[in-house]
Protein backbone atom coordinates (compact mmCIF):
# COMPACT_ATOMS: atom_id res chain seq x y z
CA UNK A 1 0.00 0.00 0.00
CA UNK A 2 1.20 3.52 -0.73
CA UNK A 3 2.26 5.66 2.36
CA UNK A 4 2.19 9.40 0.84
CA UNK A 5 -0.40 9.97 -1.37
CA UNK A 6 0.03 13.63 -3.36
CA UNK A 7 -3.63 14.97 -4.65
CA UNK A 8 -3.30 16.93 -7.33
CA UNK A 9 -6.80 18.61 -7.89
CA UNK A 10 -8.99 21.06 -5.71
CA UNK A 11 -12.36 21.72 -3.95
CA UNK A 12 -14.88 18.97 -3.16
CA UNK A 13 -12.95 16.12 -4.95
CA UNK A 14 -9.69 16.87 -3.69
CA UNK A 15 -11.37 16.56 0.02
CA UNK A 16 -13.34 12.94 -1.31
CA UNK A 17 -9.93 11.65 -2.15
CA UNK A 18 -8.53 13.21 1.32
CA UNK A 19 -10.90 11.33 3.23
CA UNK A 20 -10.49 8.31 1.44
CA UNK A 21 -6.42 8.47 2.30
CA UNK A 22 -7.56 9.43 5.78
CA UNK A 23 -9.49 6.42 6.17
CA UNK A 24 -6.90 4.20 4.74
CA UNK A 25 -4.20 5.38 7.18
CA UNK A 26 -2.16 7.02 3.71
CA UNK A 27 -0.34 10.00 4.41
CA UNK A 28 -1.48 13.68 2.22
CA UNK A 29 -0.02 15.99 0.49
CA UNK A 30 -2.11 18.42 -1.64
CA UNK A 31 -1.01 21.24 -4.01
CA UNK A 32 -2.96 24.41 -3.98
CA UNK A 33 -2.67 27.64 -6.33
CA UNK A 34 -2.21 31.19 -4.55
CA UNK A 35 -5.97 31.58 -4.59
CA UNK A 36 -6.61 28.20 -2.93
CA UNK A 37 -4.41 29.01 0.66
CA UNK A 38 -7.03 28.70 2.35
CA UNK A 39 -9.43 26.15 1.24
CA UNK A 40 -10.68 22.76 3.25
CA UNK A 41 -8.27 20.64 1.81
CA UNK A 42 -5.58 22.84 2.59
CA UNK A 43 -6.54 22.95 6.07
CA UNK A 44 -7.01 19.40 6.37
CA UNK A 45 -4.11 17.87 4.50
CA UNK A 46 -0.91 16.51 6.52
CA UNK A 47 1.15 19.01 3.94
CA UNK A 48 0.63 21.32 1.47
CA UNK A 49 2.80 22.70 -1.76
CA UNK A 50 1.95 26.39 -2.93
CA UNK A 51 2.39 24.89 -6.90
CA UNK A 52 1.68 28.64 -8.14
CA UNK A 53 -0.66 31.42 -9.34
CA UNK A 54 -4.34 31.26 -9.63
CA UNK A 55 -4.52 30.57 -13.44
CA UNK A 56 -5.03 26.69 -13.87
CA UNK A 57 -2.04 26.32 -16.02
CA UNK A 58 0.50 27.77 -13.99
CA UNK A 59 -1.02 25.87 -11.22
CA UNK A 60 -3.00 22.79 -11.31
CA UNK A 61 -2.21 21.71 -14.90
CA UNK A 62 1.55 22.54 -14.24
CA UNK A 63 3.13 18.89 -14.89
CA UNK A 64 6.50 20.16 -13.68
CA UNK A 65 5.48 21.50 -10.18
CA UNK A 66 3.16 18.44 -9.21
CA UNK A 67 6.21 16.46 -9.92
CA UNK A 68 8.49 18.79 -7.71
CA UNK A 69 6.16 18.77 -5.32
CA UNK A 70 6.22 14.99 -5.29
CA UNK A 71 10.10 14.71 -5.01
CA UNK A 72 9.55 17.31 -1.84
CA UNK A 73 7.61 15.32 0.11
CA UNK A 74 8.47 12.11 -1.25
CA UNK A 75 4.78 11.31 -2.32
CA UNK A 76 4.87 7.71 -4.05
CA UNK A 77 1.49 8.47 -5.81
CA UNK A 78 -0.70 11.30 -7.44
CA UNK A 79 -4.76 10.80 -7.59
CA UNK A 80 -5.53 13.25 -10.03
CA UNK A 81 -9.41 13.37 -9.29
CA UNK A 82 -11.49 14.35 -12.27
CA UNK A 83 -10.57 17.42 -14.68
CA UNK A 84 -7.55 18.82 -14.94
CA UNK A 85 -4.84 16.68 -15.05
CA UNK A 86 -7.14 13.37 -14.80
CA UNK A 87 -6.80 12.39 -18.44
CA UNK A 88 -3.70 13.80 -19.43
CA UNK A 89 -1.93 11.00 -20.90
CA UNK A 90 1.46 12.55 -20.93
CA UNK A 91 1.61 13.24 -17.40
CA UNK A 92 0.56 9.69 -16.39
CA UNK A 93 3.63 8.94 -18.82
CA UNK A 94 5.98 11.25 -16.94
CA UNK A 95 4.91 10.25 -13.12
CA UNK A 96 5.85 6.70 -14.47
CA UNK A 97 9.12 7.89 -15.37
CA UNK A 98 9.39 8.88 -12.06
CA UNK A 99 8.90 5.97 -10.42
CA UNK A 100 5.51 7.32 -9.17
CA UNK A 101 2.10 5.75 -9.41
CA UNK A 102 -0.55 7.64 -11.24
CA UNK A 103 -3.87 6.31 -9.53
CA UNK A 104 -5.57 5.90 -13.24
CA UNK A 105 -4.98 3.71 -16.12
CA UNK A 106 -1.78 3.72 -17.87
CA UNK A 107 -0.84 6.30 -20.53
CA UNK A 108 -1.62 4.27 -22.92
CA UNK A 109 -5.47 4.15 -22.42
CA UNK A 110 -5.92 7.19 -21.81
CA UNK A 111 -4.59 8.09 -25.41
CA UNK A 112 -6.65 5.36 -27.16
CA UNK A 113 -9.79 7.35 -24.92
CA UNK A 114 -8.80 10.10 -25.64
CA UNK A 115 -9.21 10.12 -29.32
CA UNK A 116 -12.75 9.79 -29.88
CA UNK A 117 -12.48 7.98 -33.32
CA UNK A 118 -9.79 5.39 -31.81
CA UNK A 119 -11.67 5.13 -28.96
CA UNK A 120 -14.91 4.36 -31.10
CA UNK A 121 -13.19 1.93 -33.31
CA UNK A 122 -11.49 -0.12 -30.02
CA UNK A 123 -15.01 -0.03 -28.22
CA UNK A 124 -16.46 -1.68 -31.17
CA UNK A 125 -13.68 -3.87 -31.58
CA UNK A 126 -14.35 -5.00 -27.98
CA UNK A 127 -18.42 -5.78 -28.50
CA UNK A 128 -19.60 -2.59 -27.21
CA UNK A 129 -22.48 -1.14 -29.56
CA UNK A 130 -21.84 1.99 -30.69
CA UNK A 131 -23.90 4.46 -32.72
CA UNK A 132 -23.88 3.95 -36.72
CA UNK A 133 -21.60 5.92 -38.24
CA UNK A 134 -18.31 6.37 -40.45
CA UNK A 135 -15.45 4.07 -39.79
CA UNK A 136 -13.11 6.54 -39.33
CA UNK A 137 -12.51 10.58 -40.12
CA UNK A 138 -14.35 12.31 -42.87
CA UNK A 139 -12.34 14.66 -44.84
CA UNK A 140 -14.41 15.07 -48.67
CA UNK A 141 -17.88 15.62 -48.92
CA UNK A 142 -19.10 13.07 -51.30
CA UNK A 143 -17.76 10.47 -49.12
CA UNK A 144 -19.76 12.33 -45.91
CA UNK A 145 -22.96 12.98 -48.17
CA UNK A 146 -22.64 8.92 -49.34
CA UNK A 147 -22.49 7.53 -45.38
CA UNK A 148 -25.54 10.12 -44.43
CA UNK A 149 -27.30 8.68 -46.98
CA UNK A 150 -26.49 4.95 -45.60
CA UNK A 151 -27.13 5.72 -42.12
CA UNK A 152 -30.13 8.23 -42.62
CA UNK A 153 -30.45 11.91 -41.37
CA UNK A 154 -30.78 13.50 -39.35
CA UNK A 155 -26.66 13.12 -39.03
CA UNK A 156 -24.18 14.80 -36.41
CA UNK A 157 -20.66 15.42 -37.02
CA UNK A 158 -18.34 15.27 -34.65
CA UNK A 159 -14.94 16.17 -33.74
CA UNK A 160 -11.97 13.72 -32.75
CA UNK A 161 -10.37 15.80 -30.37
CA UNK A 162 -13.69 16.83 -29.22
CA UNK A 163 -14.41 17.41 -25.26
CA UNK A 164 -17.40 19.52 -23.69
CA UNK A 165 -19.44 19.36 -26.26
CA UNK A 166 -17.50 21.67 -28.95
CA UNK A 167 -17.16 20.79 -32.62
CA UNK A 168 -20.33 19.02 -33.16
CA UNK A 169 -23.22 20.13 -35.50
CA UNK A 170 -26.39 18.20 -36.62
CA UNK A 171 -27.71 18.31 -40.55
CA UNK A 172 -31.33 17.27 -40.94
CA UNK A 173 -31.09 16.63 -44.03
CA UNK A 174 -28.72 16.50 -47.02
CA UNK A 175 -28.91 20.47 -48.14
CA UNK A 176 -27.31 20.95 -44.50
CA UNK A 177 -24.29 18.40 -44.89
CA UNK A 178 -22.32 20.59 -46.50
CA UNK A 179 -21.79 23.47 -43.90
CA UNK A 180 -22.22 21.11 -40.86
CA UNK A 181 -18.88 19.53 -41.86
CA UNK A 182 -17.18 22.77 -42.58
CA UNK A 183 -17.98 24.71 -39.73
CA UNK A 184 -17.56 21.35 -37.51
CA UNK A 185 -14.16 20.88 -38.79
CA UNK A 186 -13.44 24.70 -38.80
CA UNK A 187 -14.23 24.74 -34.94
CA UNK A 188 -12.88 21.32 -34.19
CA UNK A 189 -9.38 22.83 -35.71
CA UNK A 190 -9.84 26.10 -33.83
CA UNK A 191 -10.66 24.37 -30.50
CA UNK A 192 -8.47 21.23 -30.52
CA UNK A 193 -5.93 22.24 -33.19
CA UNK A 194 -7.18 18.90 -34.65
CA UNK A 195 -9.91 19.11 -37.58
CA UNK A 196 -10.78 15.74 -37.47
CA UNK A 197 -14.05 14.70 -37.89
CA UNK A 198 -16.60 11.80 -38.05
CA UNK A 199 -20.32 11.64 -38.96
CA UNK A 200 -22.39 9.77 -36.75
CA UNK A 201 -26.63 9.17 -36.22
CA UNK A 202 -28.02 11.74 -34.59
CA UNK A 203 -30.63 10.29 -31.63
CA UNK A 204 -33.41 12.56 -31.44
CA UNK A 205 -34.90 11.50 -28.38
CA UNK A 206 -31.72 9.53 -26.31
CA UNK A 207 -31.30 9.23 -22.40
CA UNK A 208 -27.43 9.69 -21.28
CA UNK A 209 -26.77 6.29 -19.33
CA UNK A 210 -23.40 5.68 -18.42
CA UNK A 211 -21.73 2.40 -17.28
CA UNK A 212 -19.24 2.31 -14.01
CA UNK A 213 -16.52 -0.15 -14.65
CA UNK A 214 -13.43 -1.04 -12.90
CA UNK A 215 -9.93 -3.27 -13.66
CA UNK A 216 -8.17 -5.02 -11.25
CA UNK A 217 -4.88 -4.70 -12.48
CA UNK A 218 -5.05 -8.29 -13.21
CA UNK A 219 -7.19 -8.53 -16.15
CA UNK A 220 -10.13 -8.71 -14.32
CA UNK A 221 -12.98 -6.10 -14.89
CA UNK A 222 -16.35 -5.57 -12.84
CA UNK A 223 -19.03 -3.20 -13.64
CA UNK A 224 -20.76 -1.00 -10.67
CA UNK A 225 -24.07 -0.67 -12.68
CA UNK A 226 -24.88 2.72 -14.60
CA UNK A 227 -25.88 6.09 -13.82
CA UNK A 228 -29.03 8.31 -15.84
CA UNK A 229 -27.26 11.70 -15.98
CA UNK A 230 -29.82 12.51 -18.96
CA UNK A 231 -30.48 15.97 -16.98
CA UNK A 232 -27.93 18.33 -19.02
CA UNK A 233 -27.39 21.63 -19.54
CA UNK A 234 -25.46 22.49 -22.64
CA UNK A 235 -24.27 19.04 -22.24
CA UNK A 236 -23.22 19.35 -19.11
CA UNK A 237 -24.65 16.84 -16.15
CA UNK A 238 -26.32 18.68 -13.86
CA UNK A 239 -28.65 15.76 -11.40
CA UNK A 240 -27.87 12.33 -12.19
CA UNK A 241 -29.12 9.12 -11.09
CA UNK A 242 -28.77 5.30 -9.74
CA UNK A 243 -30.20 3.27 -10.97
CA UNK A 244 -31.25 4.75 -14.12
CA UNK A 245 -35.21 5.08 -14.12
CA UNK A 246 -35.15 3.58 -17.53
CA UNK A 247 -33.56 0.43 -16.97
CA UNK A 248 -34.73 -2.76 -15.75
CA UNK A 249 -32.50 -5.52 -14.19
CA UNK A 250 -31.78 -7.69 -17.07
CA UNK A 251 -31.12 -4.85 -19.51
CA UNK A 252 -28.72 -3.22 -16.53
CA UNK A 253 -26.78 -6.89 -16.03
CA UNK A 254 -26.69 -7.25 -20.03
CA UNK A 255 -24.73 -3.98 -20.47
CA UNK A 256 -22.88 -4.05 -17.08
CA UNK A 257 -21.83 -7.40 -18.16
CA UNK A 258 -20.62 -6.57 -21.95
CA UNK A 259 -18.60 -3.36 -20.69
CA UNK A 260 -16.93 -5.46 -17.86
CA UNK A 261 -16.09 -7.98 -20.48
CA UNK A 262 -14.67 -5.42 -22.76
CA UNK A 263 -12.59 -3.74 -19.75
CA UNK A 264 -11.43 -7.22 -19.13
CA UNK A 265 -10.35 -7.92 -22.70
CA UNK A 266 -9.05 -4.52 -23.22
CA UNK A 267 -6.19 -5.12 -19.69
CA UNK A 268 -7.27 -1.81 -18.24
CA UNK A 269 -6.60 -1.01 -14.62
CA UNK A 270 -8.69 1.31 -12.34
CA UNK A 271 -11.77 2.75 -12.65
CA UNK A 272 -13.47 3.98 -15.91
CA UNK A 273 -16.92 5.08 -17.04
CA UNK A 274 -18.24 3.79 -20.55
CA UNK A 275 -21.02 6.20 -21.64
CA UNK A 276 -23.58 5.58 -24.10
CA UNK A 277 -26.93 7.40 -25.50
CA UNK A 278 -29.75 4.91 -24.82
CA UNK A 279 -32.82 5.02 -27.33
CA UNK A 280 -35.93 2.32 -27.93
CA UNK A 281 -34.17 0.02 -25.55
CA UNK A 282 -30.80 0.38 -27.40
CA UNK A 283 -27.51 1.48 -26.01
CA UNK A 284 -24.80 3.55 -27.95
CA UNK A 285 -21.74 3.40 -27.20
CA UNK A 286 -20.22 7.43 -27.10
CA UNK A 287 -17.42 7.57 -25.57
CA UNK A 288 -15.07 6.37 -22.13
CA UNK A 289 -13.96 8.57 -19.37
CA UNK A 290 -10.83 7.34 -17.90
CA UNK A 291 -11.40 8.69 -14.32
CA UNK A 292 -13.46 9.27 -11.73
CA UNK A 293 -16.54 11.02 -12.37
CA UNK A 294 -18.26 14.25 -10.57
CA UNK A 295 -21.36 11.59 -10.09
CA UNK A 296 -19.86 8.78 -8.57
CA UNK A 297 -21.43 8.98 -5.02
CA UNK A 298 -24.88 8.15 -6.71
CA UNK A 299 -23.25 4.46 -7.34
CA UNK A 300 -21.60 4.66 -3.74
CA UNK A 301 -24.95 5.01 -2.36
CA UNK A 302 -26.33 2.09 -3.79
CA UNK A 303 -23.44 -0.40 -3.78
CA UNK A 304 -22.26 1.15 -0.51
CA UNK A 305 -18.39 0.64 -1.91
CA UNK A 306 -16.39 3.41 -1.77
CA UNK A 307 -14.88 3.87 -4.88
CA UNK A 308 -11.81 6.12 -4.25
CA UNK A 309 -10.82 3.25 -1.76
CA UNK A 310 -11.29 0.73 -4.95
CA UNK A 311 -9.02 2.96 -7.24
CA UNK A 312 -6.47 3.41 -4.22
CA UNK A 313 -6.06 -0.38 -4.11
CA UNK A 314 -6.18 -1.30 -7.80
CA UNK A 315 -3.36 1.45 -8.11
CA UNK A 316 -1.08 0.12 -5.34
CA UNK A 317 -1.36 -3.36 -6.78
CA UNK A 318 -3.93 -4.71 -4.63
CA UNK A 319 -6.52 -5.36 -6.57
CA UNK A 320 -10.42 -4.92 -6.12
CA UNK A 321 -11.85 -6.07 -2.34
CA UNK A 322 -14.95 -7.16 -4.63
CA UNK A 323 -16.02 -9.51 -7.00
CA UNK A 324 -18.90 -9.14 -9.57
CA UNK A 325 -21.48 -11.66 -7.17
CA UNK A 326 -20.32 -9.18 -4.31
CA UNK A 327 -21.94 -6.03 -5.78
CA UNK A 328 -25.38 -5.84 -4.97
CA UNK A 329 -27.87 -2.16 -6.30
CA UNK A 330 -29.56 -1.86 -3.43
CA UNK A 331 -32.32 1.62 -3.48
CA UNK A 332 -31.92 4.97 -5.10
CA UNK A 333 -29.65 7.48 -5.19
CA UNK A 334 -29.79 11.05 -6.87
CA UNK A 335 -27.16 13.73 -6.85
CA UNK A 336 -27.55 17.80 -7.57
CA UNK A 337 -24.61 19.59 -8.05
CA UNK A 338 -24.66 22.83 -6.67
CA UNK A 339 -23.22 25.27 -8.66
CA UNK A 340 -22.10 29.24 -7.55
CA UNK A 341 -24.30 30.63 -10.54
CA UNK A 342 -27.58 32.45 -11.13
CA UNK A 343 -30.45 29.35 -11.21
CA UNK A 344 -32.20 31.15 -14.12
CA UNK A 345 -29.38 32.63 -16.46
CA UNK A 346 -26.26 30.39 -15.08
CA UNK A 347 -24.02 33.09 -15.18
CA UNK A 348 -21.17 32.01 -12.32
CA UNK A 349 -21.74 34.18 -9.07
CA UNK A 350 -18.40 33.94 -7.02
CA UNK A 351 -17.89 35.82 -3.87
CA UNK A 352 -18.18 35.39 -0.11
CA UNK A 353 -20.32 32.68 1.63
CA UNK A 354 -21.50 34.40 4.22
CA UNK A 355 -23.45 31.40 5.76
CA UNK A 356 -23.67 27.82 4.64
CA UNK A 357 -25.12 24.85 6.25
CA UNK A 358 -25.86 21.91 5.04
CA UNK A 359 -28.74 19.30 5.59
CA UNK A 360 -28.16 16.13 7.65
CA UNK A 361 -30.18 12.63 8.48
CA UNK A 362 -30.67 9.85 7.37
CA UNK A 363 -29.12 8.84 3.27
CA UNK A 364 -28.03 12.68 2.89
CA UNK A 365 -24.08 12.94 1.67
CA UNK A 366 -23.73 16.59 1.01
CA UNK A 367 -19.44 16.74 -0.87
CA UNK A 368 -18.23 20.11 -0.67
CA UNK A 369 -15.17 21.83 0.22
CA UNK A 370 -16.91 25.13 1.39
CA UNK A 371 -17.20 26.75 4.63
CA UNK A 372 -19.01 29.78 5.87
CA UNK A 373 -17.11 33.27 5.65
CA UNK A 374 -15.50 31.53 2.17
CA UNK A 375 -14.57 33.00 -0.85
CA UNK A 376 -15.02 31.53 -3.59
CA UNK A 377 -12.34 32.64 -5.98
CA UNK A 378 -13.50 33.08 -10.14
CA UNK A 379 -10.83 31.61 -11.81
CA UNK A 380 -12.28 27.79 -11.35
CA UNK A 381 -15.24 25.86 -12.30
CA UNK A 382 -18.66 27.11 -10.28
CA UNK A 383 -19.11 23.14 -8.86
CA UNK A 384 -19.14 23.93 -4.62
CA UNK A 385 -21.06 21.11 -3.33
CA UNK A 386 -22.63 17.85 -4.32
CA UNK A 387 -25.88 16.73 -2.60
CA UNK A 388 -26.07 13.23 -3.11
CA UNK A 389 -29.54 11.47 -1.54
CA UNK A 390 -30.27 7.65 -0.76
CA UNK A 391 -33.39 6.17 -0.12
CA UNK A 392 -35.07 2.35 -0.54
CA UNK A 393 -36.27 3.21 -3.98
CA UNK A 394 -37.13 6.12 -6.44
CA UNK A 395 -40.25 7.31 -3.97
CA UNK A 396 -38.77 7.29 -1.03
CA UNK A 397 -35.55 9.19 -2.46
CA UNK A 398 -37.47 12.39 -3.93
CA UNK A 399 -39.40 12.75 -0.55
CA UNK A 400 -36.04 13.05 1.37
CA UNK A 401 -34.46 14.98 -1.60
CA UNK A 402 -37.25 17.47 -1.49
CA UNK A 403 -36.70 18.06 2.79
CA UNK A 404 -32.55 18.30 1.93
CA UNK A 405 -32.73 20.68 -0.62
CA UNK A 406 -35.63 22.78 1.96
CA UNK A 407 -32.53 22.37 4.38
CA UNK A 408 -29.76 24.10 2.64
CA UNK A 409 -28.50 26.96 3.55
CA UNK A 410 -26.27 29.02 1.44
CA UNK A 411 -26.12 32.64 2.18
CA UNK A 412 -24.08 35.59 -0.15
CA UNK A 413 -24.13 34.42 -3.49
CA UNK A 414 -26.34 32.83 -6.03
CA UNK A 415 -26.90 28.88 -6.26
CA UNK A 416 -28.63 26.35 -8.24
CA UNK A 417 -30.45 25.00 -5.27
CA UNK A 418 -33.71 26.99 -6.40
CA UNK A 419 -33.48 24.99 -9.85
CA UNK A 420 -33.44 21.78 -7.70
CA UNK A 421 -36.37 22.80 -5.54
CA UNK A 422 -38.41 22.98 -8.69
CA UNK A 423 -37.13 20.33 -10.45
CA UNK A 424 -38.01 18.13 -6.84
CA UNK A 425 -41.58 18.99 -7.33
CA UNK A 426 -42.10 18.30 -11.53
CA UNK A 427 -44.36 15.48 -12.55
CA UNK A 428 -42.27 14.52 -15.72
CA UNK A 429 -39.22 14.42 -13.01
CA UNK A 430 -41.08 12.29 -10.44
CA UNK A 431 -41.79 9.69 -13.25
CA UNK A 432 -38.26 9.80 -14.22
CA UNK A 433 -39.65 10.49 -17.81
CA UNK A 434 -36.98 12.71 -19.11
CA UNK A 435 -34.46 12.28 -22.07
CA UNK A 436 -31.46 14.53 -22.74
CA UNK A 437 -33.17 17.49 -24.21
CA UNK A 438 -35.61 17.46 -21.41
CA UNK A 439 -34.09 20.05 -18.67
CA UNK A 440 -33.02 22.97 -22.05
CA UNK A 441 -36.70 22.35 -22.85
CA UNK A 442 -38.26 23.22 -19.56
CA UNK A 443 -35.42 26.17 -19.09
CA UNK A 444 -36.39 27.89 -22.04
CA UNK A 445 -40.31 27.98 -21.17
CA UNK A 446 -39.23 29.93 -18.12
CA UNK A 447 -41.72 27.61 -15.69
P1 LIG B 1 -18.06 15.57 -25.47
O1 LIG B 1 -16.84 14.73 -25.27
O2 LIG B 1 -17.79 16.84 -26.22
O3 LIG B 1 -18.83 15.79 -24.21
P2 LIG B 1 -19.85 13.40 -26.33
O4 LIG B 1 -19.56 12.50 -27.47
O5 LIG B 1 -19.70 12.83 -24.96
O6 LIG B 1 -18.98 14.74 -26.49
O7 LIG B 1 -21.29 13.97 -26.50
C1 LIG B 1 -21.79 14.97 -25.64
C2 LIG B 1 -23.28 15.09 -25.76
O8 LIG B 1 -23.63 15.42 -27.14
C3 LIG B 1 -24.06 13.82 -25.46
O9 LIG B 1 -24.31 13.66 -24.07
C4 LIG B 1 -25.34 14.12 -26.25
O10 LIG B 1 -26.11 15.06 -25.53
C5 LIG B 1 -24.84 14.79 -27.52
N1 LIG B 1 -24.56 13.79 -28.57
C6 LIG B 1 -23.36 13.24 -28.90
N2 LIG B 1 -23.48 12.33 -29.89
C7 LIG B 1 -24.78 12.30 -30.24
C8 LIG B 1 -25.57 11.57 -31.19
N3 LIG B 1 -25.02 10.68 -32.01
N4 LIG B 1 -26.90 11.80 -31.24
C9 LIG B 1 -27.48 12.71 -30.40
N5 LIG B 1 -26.81 13.44 -29.48
C10 LIG B 1 -25.48 13.25 -29.40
Amino acid sequence: MFQKILIANRGEIALRVLRACKELGIQTVVVHSTADADAMHVRLADESVCIGPPPSRDSYLNIHQIVAACEITGADAVHPGYGFLSENAKFADILAAHNITFIGPSGDHIRIMGDKIEAKRTAKRLGIPVVPGSDGAVTEEKEARRIAAEIGYPVIIKASAGGGGRGMKVAHAEADLEIALQTARSEAGAAFGDDAVYIEKYLEKPRHIEVQVFGDGFGGGVHFGERDCSLQRRHQKVWEEANSPALNAEERSRIGGICAKAIADLGYSGAGTIEFLYENGEFYFIEMNTRLQVEHPVTEAITGIDLVHEQIRVGSGGGLSVKQEDIKFNGHAIECRINAEDPRTFTPSPGTITHFHTPGGLGIRVDSGVYSGYKIPPYYDSLIGKLIVHGRNRVECMMRLRRALDEFVVDGIKTTLPLFRDLVGNADIANGDYDIHWLEKYLAKGE
